[in-house]
């Protein structure tokens, strides 16, 4: 984390195969439960409507339970089901013993209040870490459930050693389920961090203070060269589908595999940072894809594993 990285190609940081790891250690524990308690982990996600994006999301979230040996299955409910009914359907997993975690995969459709859906939830069983007393606990220090994607961003920089303490973390975006929650485990980690966000002036400038820099913004390639220092460590957690050549050029450069992949499947993934840009700077990077994505359906399964402990004990 020096500047002696300047001049030179950023490492990866491979999210891939720490997700693997992870899941490995979780497919372990799921066997160690079993034999201890005769009880697998059960997971339950209920699906509401016909979003195609979730339905991919629960698909893999269903075979990713099934493949580390927890019970899973998946609730699903139609698109005009009325917020009672869907809250009653929780309320009998929340009692039911066989079920260890809980995810409501959202967006929810309109008409539904998702807080009001999130708060009736058991916290116990809160796989996704977003219920008020999750995110109180992490406020405070306290052992929960902790949101997927920002704990299996800190679970990467642990496993590559990336010292944290008394480096200053910058982390772009404030949303619930990766900002806020990455700044505060940032902070347990004695980061000093500072938070950037849709009306952050000179953004670049701030970013490029950054010894840590986790950018969580949803605008594809919003952050150049120019926002980060050099020898920065560099987390890219923003997830786009693009189909231009010229974005796709703009953030892989002229990479052949990139240009492969738009030209073959007609779009190709991207992230928030400009990535032939920050190879430049950075000492350490995340690849999209490959980097924060898988990591965060094996911290799900690890939330899940560790929520059924905690019942069995
Ligand atoms: P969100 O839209 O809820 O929040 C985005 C945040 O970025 C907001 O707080 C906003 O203030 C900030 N922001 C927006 N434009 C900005 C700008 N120009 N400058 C500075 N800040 C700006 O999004 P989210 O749910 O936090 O997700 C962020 C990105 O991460 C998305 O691309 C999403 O697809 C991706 N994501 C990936 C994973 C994964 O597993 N890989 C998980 C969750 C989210």
């Amino acid at each position: 984390m020096s500047d002696a990285a300047a001049g030179s190609q950023a490492r990866t940081l491979d999210g891939k195969a720490v997700a693997q790891s992870i899941r490995d250690e979780v497919a372990r524990g799921v066997v160690e439960l079993r034999e201890r308690t005769g009880v697998a982990p059960g997971l339950t996600v209920v699906l509401v409507g016909q979003n195609p994006a979730s339905q991919v999301y629960v698909r893999n979230k269903e075979k990713a339970a099934a493949e580390v040996g927890m019970r899973s299955e998946v609730v699903r409910l139609p698109t005009n089901v009325s917020e009672g009914d869907l809250l009653a359907r929780i309320d009998s997993l929340n009692a039911d013993p066989q079920v260890h975690g809980i995810l409501v995969q959202l967006p929810l459709p309109g008409g539904i209040d998702e807080h009001r859906v999130i708060e009736w939830l058991d916290p116990a069983k809160d796989v996704d870490g977003f219920h008020p007393v999750n995110v109180g606990r992490l406020s405070i220090g306290l052992p929960g459930l902790a949101p997927c994607t920002p704990a299996g961003i800190i679970e990467l920089l642990r496993r590559y050693d990336i010292p944290l303490r008394g480096r200053h973390a910058v982390v772009v975006g404030r949303s619930n389920i990766v900002g806020k929650p990455m700044a505060q485990m940032l902070l347990r980690e004695h980061c000093t961090v500072t938070i950037c966000h849709s009306r952050t002036q000179d953004l670049d400038a701030v970013c490029a203070l950054a010894d840590v820099l986790v950018v969580a913004a949803g605008k594809a390639g919003l952050i150049g060269g120019r926002a980060i220092r050099p020898g920065a460590v560099v987390v890219d957690v923003g997830m786009h589908s693009l189909t231009e050549e010229s974005e796709v050029r703009r953030i892989f450069g002229d990479d052949p595999r990139r240009l492969k992949t738009l030209l073959d499947k007609g779009s190709a993934l991207a992230g928030d940072v400009v990535q032939v840009e920050a190879r430049e700077r950075a000492a350490w990077l995340t690849p999209v894809p490959g980097g924060v994505g898988p990591l965060t359906i094996a911290l799900l399964l690890r939330n899940a594993l560790d929520a059924a402990r905690t019942a069995l004990r």
